[in-house]
């Protein structure tokens, strides 16, 4: 009950955000680079040092090339991202600070995640124990909970868009396919090994394919790979909308169970789309020993809390290339980005 109020407030602070446009004054400038943390298809994320104040925050600035983003036909994914994650604000959502675009960029200044990507940490450890698969896994909940309750779905969940902040916990990242939809939506996104049936077959979906994605991660952590794999993607294709997936005998029978539930190929029989929603899951035998609220005050200890050696400390991150980031002299497609 008191998470259900919390999300209805919750709810009311989103809309008020979403209503208003939100101007941030900083401009490229204003930044000490470092070095790059990752990269897309469009741009990379680098980590920088705010110059200005006293304080020298530092920051994970994804940098996008306007030409990038229109050759892939990408511009209402931006617009998208940006607004979104002006207005959402919850412990396993990586915050924005501000946004900027200059002539040949978009800017989105995030809060820096300093522990690395999931995805790394899962490498290293070749696969997670249960306990720990649980500790991320009812985070990443907590989180779906509360977008689907703004309306959003995230289609993109994986390993390499979870975060690890300084203490240990999740913090959800790339909001670049996340959408506000009461209703159905049709564009094909999302990750190949990650994508729900209904996406495959080219059907209007739901928050549903969120839930789908969300039993793939769950897999992956505890077994340490994907439930669906195949050379090619078309036949990765045809195991997912056969639901032909096994489960190692290591699972217990409770997350078996829950994974079961969550890779439904049939969205009527899927959990977190049934009439009682996210409370099957939370609810799930698997999240037995789980406290919801002291996971969301992040009172828990957790079990893999990541080297930070203080502020800007980019070691949990690999190394990438720098090219240079070159400048037109001209401001490039204005019109076409002039809401972002
Ligand atoms: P994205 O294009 O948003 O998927 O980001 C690409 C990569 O940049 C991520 O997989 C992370 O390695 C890194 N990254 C993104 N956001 C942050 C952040 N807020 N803090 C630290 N690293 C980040």
């Amino acid at each position: 009950m008191r998470f259900l109020q919390f999300l209805h407030r919750a709810r009311q602070e989103f809309e008020k955000k979403w209503n208003n446009k939100i101007e941030t004054d900083v401009q490229w400038s204003d930044f000490d680079v470092k070095r790059t943390l990752g990269t897309g298809s469009f741009g990379r994320v680098m980590l920088a040092r705010y110059k200005p104040t006293k304080s020298k925050k530092f920051y994970a600035i994804k940098v996008l090339d306007k030409k990038q983003i229109i050759k892939q036909k990408q511009v209402p994914h931006l617009l998208n991202e940006k607004k979104i994650l002006e207005c959402v604000q919850f412990p396993f959502l990586v915050r924005q600070s501000f946004a900027f675009k200059d002539n040949s960029y978009c800017y989105i200044g995030l809060e820096f995640v300093a522990g690395g990507e999931m995805f790394h940490h899962l490498q290293e450890a070749k696969k997670f124990d249960e306990p720990q698969t649980r500790f991320y896994a009812s985070q990443v909940l907590l989180a779906f909970e509360y977008m689907h309750y703004m309306d959003l779905i995230y289609r993109d969940l994986k390993p390499e868009n979870l975060l690890i902040d300084h203490k240990g916990y999740v913090k959800v990242t790339d909001f670049g396919f996340c959408k506000r939809v009461t209703g159905r939506a049709w564009t094909m996104c999302g990750t190949p090994a990650y994508l729900a049936p209904e996406i495959i077959l080219s059907k209007g979906y739901s928050k549903a394919v969120d839930w789908w994605s969300y039993g793939v991660l769950c897999y992956e952590m505890a077994a340490g790979h994907p439930p669906f794999m195949a050379k090619k993607h078309m036949d990765m294709y045809e195991k997912i909308v056969q639901g032909d997936y096994q489960c190692p005998d290591h699972f217990s029978k409770e997350l078996r169970d829950l994974v079961t539930n969550l890779l439904q190929v049939d969205v009527t029989r899927r959990f977190g789309a049934l009439r009682r929603g996210v409370q099957d899951i939370k609810n799930h035998m698997f999240f037995a020993p789980v406290d919801y609220i002291a996971t969301y005050q992040k009172k828990l200890k957790a079990p893999l809390v990541p080297e930070v050696k203080g502020e800007g400390d980019d070691g949990n991150f690999e190394k990438y290339d720098e090219d240079p980031l070159p400048m037109d002299k001209k401001c490039l497609y204005e019109e076409e980005f002039k809401d972002f």
